[in-house]
């Protein structure tokens, strides 16, 4: 009797388990294209297979079923990367995206009730990545930081509500964050040596993958991503967090400078070893100028910590990078931050203050490096003009080369080691 009740119950709650695909929808433009699959109830990636093949992809999608209003097949003429969208068995489905070209970039991903899969041209995504480095070189040339300010969320993803559970909430991770991005750029860009790039500067989603890839094309000197904590079992819970990544996820990072780095080969291997250790030494520093002066301006609790989770956007290498938690939207004393403009204002402008501070360190800290050179001598050179030519003393070039007399011979090699800043 039991058994078949447990069976019975392991029927009933297995029906249960199962989710409706509802819709599909879709955007596509020039650069990207992006088609939403909507769930009845929240979908688990577990629950979802790709497979990929030369002129078409499928989504195997398990514990679910297609409703009734759900297209089997759908063409895309206005798309340049999707041919037509099919799909075989309503029940446990599998979609087909079939492909009109094989130089895409697919990423797909999925946020509550969402399959969300976006494509990429190749193409369009090399001549944006060669545009940016275009601007960045420009920007260095003009001796100018670039920062990387990532406002989290946006579009269908709100993040973090208040009220909890309202329908109509009055106050949105998405559009802080943003308020808060939109204010530290303008107080960085005072400084006159500084450009700040955003993530996104509306509200529309920017897939993870986007974000670090905006980072790294622009070569930022560093990346600092916004967000707002929530706490709903104690409303009491308040404080700023600096999250920093931990080492332990310093594999993916490398394998994160492998996608996205392409300098040439020999730098590309140096820098593939070197890019995680620069972002975990130097975010530790970041993150220790940004408390320092948020500490000024915001009297609840500051925190840095290593973040456990494996985060995608503290994983852009090369750079130190942070991820800042403006206080809990639960906290009664926090959201003074975010509707006040007054401490709003004053708590960007703490964050630009700690940024810069990190920034000018190391504007003022050159790094130096002694460049080894090889010189032959000229007819009718002398020691004394070699010396004033490299701005060196005579002394120095004998004992670098080990010379017993003042005397040179023309074609005679001699090393001259100079001190190079960058
Ligand atoms: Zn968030």
């Amino acid at each position: 009797m039991l058994k078949k009740l447990l069976i019975l119950f392991l029927l009933i709650s297995q029906s249960k388990a199962i989710n409706y695909i509802e819709k599909l929808r879709y955007s596509i433009s020039n650069e990207k294209d992006r088609y939403v699959l909507d769930f009845k109830k929240n979908i688990k990636k577990k629950y979802i297979k790709l497979k990929k093949r030369k002129t078409y992809f499928c989504f195997y999608i398990r514990r679910a079923k297609l409703s009734s209003k759900f297209p089997k097949a759908k063409y895309f003429y206005s798309s340049k990367i999707v041919k037509k969208i099919k799909v075989y068995r309503r029940y446990n489905p599998k979609i087909c995206f079939f492909l009109k070209r094989k130089d895409y970039i697919l990423n797909y991903f999925t946020y509550k009730n969402k399959l969300v899969v976006d494509l990429f041209r190749k193409d369009i995504e090399a001549k944006k990545t060669r545009e940016r480095r275009k601007y960045a070189k420009k920007l260095k040339k003009e001796k100018k930081f670039i920062v990387v300010l990532d406002p989290g969320h946006g579009g269908f993803d709100s993040g973090a509500v208040w009220p909890i559970k309202s329908y109509h909430p009055y106050l949105k991770e998405k559009d802080i964050v943003l308020k808060f991005a939109k204010l530290i750029k303008k107080y960085l860009e005072k400084y006159g040596n500084v450009k700040v790039i955003l993530t996104r500067k509306k509200d529309k989603y920017v897939s993870l993958y986007e974000r670090s890839k905006i980072a790294a094309d622009y070569g930022a000197d560093l990346f600092v991503s916004l967000h707002v904590d929530s706490y709903p079992r104690s409303y009491k819970i308040s404080g700023i967090t600096i999250y920093i990544a931990s080492p332990k996820y310093k594999k993916y990072s490398q394998k994160m400078v492998r996608v996205f780095y392409t300098a040439p080969r020999p730098i590309k291997v140096v820098f593939e070893k070197l890019a995680p250790d620069i972002t975990y030494s130097f975010s530790d520093d970041l993150a220790y100028n940004l408390k320092r002066y948020i500490k000024r301006v915001y009297k609840g609790k500051v925190k840095v910590k290593r973040h456990n989770k494996n985060i995608v956007v503290l994983r852009t290498p090369g750079r130190p990078s942070v991820l800042i938690e403006l206080g809990f939207i639960t906290s009664r004393y926090d959201r003074r931050f975010y509707t006040d403009k007054r401490k709003m204002k004053k708590l960007a402008k703490a964050i630009a203050q700690g940024i810069y501070a990190y920034l000018r360190r190391f504007y003022h800290q050159k790094t130096c490096y002694t460049k080894k050179l090889v010189y032959q001598v000229k007819k009718g050179d002398t020691l004394w003009k070699i010396a004033q030519k490299f701005n060196v003393s005579i002394f120095k070039i004998k004992s670098w080369n080990n010379l017993k007399s003042y005397i040179l011979h023309p074609g005679e090699k001699l090393y001259i080691y100079k001190k190079v800043c960058d």
